[in-house]
């Protein structure tokens, strides 16, 4: 199974991709995660992608396309893959199709979670991170337990200010991707306001259906 996780920040696609790589055994591929490793570990990449991240811009085209293309042709992704905020922009796209048609593999299915913008900002902006565990919570919807609620943190770019670019980012440049795989017939959405196990259970009903 090779599949795309699309949707605007916030949307759910972390929690969901978790879940359904379990269940497809492949692996989850988050270039949002793989840039925060990166940063954390201080490379000269993640020290360039830093200055993006953090003031809710996307990180430049070249740098996460060699960034996922490497990846892919990781022995653990050749027989399937999860992309999860990759691709985010057109060039992206048309960089993804251009190594998978060089691997001679395609794409099985865009999954596209949509959650109305209102609703994005009180997602975002309560979200906290267990620094420990990778662990998700939420300030009002899933408060993490006492022993972890003094060591969860923010993430920079989930403040108000950062979230609203990134917002803007997703409409301008990532949202005209969708066009691009519903005309080929790969694109699947999925209403995302709900909770997390009512949209696994509608992902699993689009998938199956
Ligand atoms: P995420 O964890 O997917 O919300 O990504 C966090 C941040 O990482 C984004 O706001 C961007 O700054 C950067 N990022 C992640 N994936 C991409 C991508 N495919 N293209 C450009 N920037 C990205």
């Amino acid at each position: 199974m090779r599949m795309i996780l699309v949707g605007p920040p916030g949307a759910g696609k972390g929690t969901q991709a978790a879940r359904l790589v379990g269940r497809f055994a492949i692996p989850h591929i988050s270039t949002g995660d793989m840039l925060r490793a990166a940063v954390k570990a201080g490379t000269e990449m993640g020290k360039q992608a830093d200055t993006f991240m953090s003031a809710g811009q996307l990180v430049p085209d070249e740098v996460v396309i060699g960034m996922v293309v490497d990846r892919i042709a990781e022995p653990d992704a050749v027989d399937g893959f999860m992309l999860d905020g990759f691709p985010r922009t057109q060039p992206q796209a048309a960089a993804l199709d251009v190594a998978l048609n060089a691997a001679k593999v395609a794409l099985d299915v865009v999954l596209l979670i949509e959650v109305p913008d209102d609703l994005i900002v009180g997602r975002i902006t309560g979200r906290r991170m267990d620094p420990e565990t990778g662990d998700i919570y939420h300030v009002e919807f899933k408060p993490p337990p006492a022993d972890v609620a003094a060591r969860v943190v923010q993430r920079k770019d989930d403040t108000e200010t950062a979230c609203r670019k990134r917002l803007s980012k997703y409409h301008s440049e990532t949202a005209p991707i969708v066009p691009y795989y519903r005309e080929r017939g790969l694109l699947r959405s999925v209403d995302g306001n709900a909770a997390p196990d009512v949209v696994t259970a509608r992902i699993e009903a689009v998938l199956a259906g």
